[in-house]
């Protein structure tokens, strides 16, 4: 895989106090660092805008009104941009913040404006680091109803940029036959070609396993079956210690394969 989507939930990003989890986001800066190094194409979709704004602001949980979320996510986001900027520049690697909405593929000319912009980064070897712009969407906010955290976006990233792989970095060790925090009888599916209704029903509903994750399970199926309508590839992996996207590209079967 040459042209590759990696997103990051805020389980992987955040501990579950609250406080960001340095050594998860100086791994990935290492490593996608690296990757471009090595003459890869790397797209970053990294949530935890949210999470770092609740932490700026000394809160603990998530406010309830939807324009005060989305505060706290415009400060989040400048600060989450801040810490990569930091740990990207110790690897001399070069990152352009983007924001996008869902709908960006529903209009032509937004849609190749977005595409413009990705080719022309890549081009330049920057690592575009892509969020939801919280200020105009309130889709990821809206989890109760909407699929959430960014895991549907990375899908559709890959497919405006016609990525050859999504990587999925998760708080868990990939898809299972069950959730695996409630019922220890789960096993790991390693590789699935076709979602099913039974699938989606494994998937439990879209509610989050972490206190700040907004996706769940089912929004990383939705983003897998676009995946999969597009003949493209998605990987669903642990994100706890994210140098395991080197072993991941030299394909070393871990996590869920979706292909
Ligand atoms: P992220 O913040 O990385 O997007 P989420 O917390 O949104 O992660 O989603 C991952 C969680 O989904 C897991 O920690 C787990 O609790 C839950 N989950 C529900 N069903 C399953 C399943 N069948 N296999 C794996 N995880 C599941």
């Amino acid at each position: 895989a040459k042209r590759i989507v990696i997103k990051v939930g805020t389980s992987t990003l955040m501990y579950p106090n609250g406080k960001p989890n340095l050594q998860a986001v100086d791994e990935l800066a290492f490593t996608l660092s690296d990757l471009v190094n090595q003459g890869k194409e790397v797209i970053f979709v990294s949530s935890g805008a949210i999470g770092i704004g609740l932490n700026q602001l000394n809160m603990n949980r998530r406010p309830s009104s939807i324009p005060e979320q989305q505060a706290v996510a415009a400060i989040g986001q400048s600060e989450l941009m801040t810490i990569y900027n930091r740990r990207f520049r110790t690897y001399n690697q070069q990152i352009g913040q983007v924001l996008l909405t869902r709908d960006v593929v529903d209009y032509p000319e937004s849609r190749q404006n977005v595409i413009n912009t990705l080719e022309q980064l890549i081009n330049m070897q920057v690592v575009p680091i892509i969020n939801e712009n919280d200020s105009v969407s309130v889709d990821e906010l809206d989890h109760l109803t909407k699929f959430g955290d960014n895991d549907f976006l990375s899908a559709i990233v890959a497919q405006l940029i016609n990525a050859d792989l999504l990587i999925m970095l998760s708080d868990i060790d990939g898809f299972y036959s069950a959730n695996p925090t409630t019922d220890p009888t789960a096993v790991l599916y390693q590789q699935i070609h076709q979602l099913d209704q039974r699938l989606f029903d494994q998937a439990g509903g879209n509610g989050s396993g972490s206190q700040f994750g907004t996706g769940g399970m089912l929004s990383k199926l939705n983003a897998a079956q676009l995946v999969l309508a597009n003949n493209q590839k998605m990987i669903l992996a642990n994100g706890k210690h994210p140098k395991i996207i080197f072993d991941l590209l030299e394909g070393r079967n871990i996590g869920t394969l979706f292909s």
